[in-house]
């Protein structure tokens, strides 16, 4: 196995259901795939599109599709969640866990996380794994160890065959939503870190592993993230929600 190459594009809680399906269509209308080459897409639509945008991306096998999130319960009573049952039924191919925003505003931790991810690749699914530190944090020269306690935390159960389906998204908190991006030194040096970690866990199969970074990713900052050789793709939120800044965004991966 190689590792991959990956674009996704996280929408959060963006897009009428109208709205969703054009930016798809004219997402696989306008796609030049001799410029995508052999990097990988996938689109986190907000889960009432789940299923009509894996519909429409049926013959797109370059374009897969995620949650945003799932419950670690495969059923139950736990109104307004969804398991990884679900997702699954409706052929999506992957599950974000642990995104920032859950941690902060849903409260969700570690534990939590690794029991949605757990679940999750149960059902098969490929798991985007995120981790960040806070502003606070890497002003206080913490971001390597608090970076690292996630992933120990979360991924520590899991077996080196489990890694297969992990991608990890290394997403500081301070350059999300907020137009400030990492530099290239700062992402770089977290993400050889990430995968030192990861090979500790997982041992070779670390070195198949995507490690994607996110926060503030755009057309003019893509190309320089995407050189350094552990950076292997980005998770984007605001930029993947324009189609022109989207592609763009994927054709930056060097060939
Ligand atoms: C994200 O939501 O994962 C993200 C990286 O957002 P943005 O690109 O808007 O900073």
């Amino acid at each position: 196995m190689v590792r991959k190459k990956i674009v996704a594009g996280n929408w959060k809680m963006n897009k009428s259901y109208d709205e969703g399906i054009a930016l798809v269509e004219q997402l696989v209308d306008e796609l030049d795939m001799d410029k995508v080459g052999d990097t990988h897409i996938i689109i986190a639509p907000p889960s009432v599109l789940l299923q009509p945008v894996t519909e429409l991306l049926m013959f797109s096998p370059g374009i897969a599709v995620a949650a945003q999130n799932c419950h670690h319960e495969e059923s139950g009573a736990f109104t307004g969640e969804i398991s990884a049952a679900m997702i699954k039924s409706v052929d999506a191919d992957a599950v974000i866990v642990g995104h920032s925003e859950r941690r902060e505003y849903f409260k969700e931790d570690d534990a939590l996380i690794s029991k949605k991810m757990k679940a999750a690749l149960d059902k098969e699914l490929m798991v985007i794994y995120c981790c960040g530190e806070s502003f606070e944090e890497r002003k206080t020269a913490n971001h390597i160890a608090v970076v690292e306690k996630q992933l120990r935390t979360a991924l520590s159960d899991f077996s080196a065959k489990d890694a297969d389906n992990i991608i990890v998204a290394y997403e500081p908190v301070w350059a999300i939503g907020t137009g400030e991006v990492a530099t290239v030194a700062q992402a770089g040096e977290m993400h050889t870190h990430i995968r030192t970690v990861l090979s500790s866990i997982f041992g070779d199969a670390a070195q198949n592993m995507s490690i994607l970074y996110g926060g503030s990713v755009k057309p003019d900052n893509a190309a320089e993230l995407f050189a350094h050789p552990d950076i292997d793709g980005g998770l984007i939120g605001g930029a993947s929600l324009k189609s022109a800044d989207f592609m763009s965004i994927i054709y930056a991966m060097p060939k």
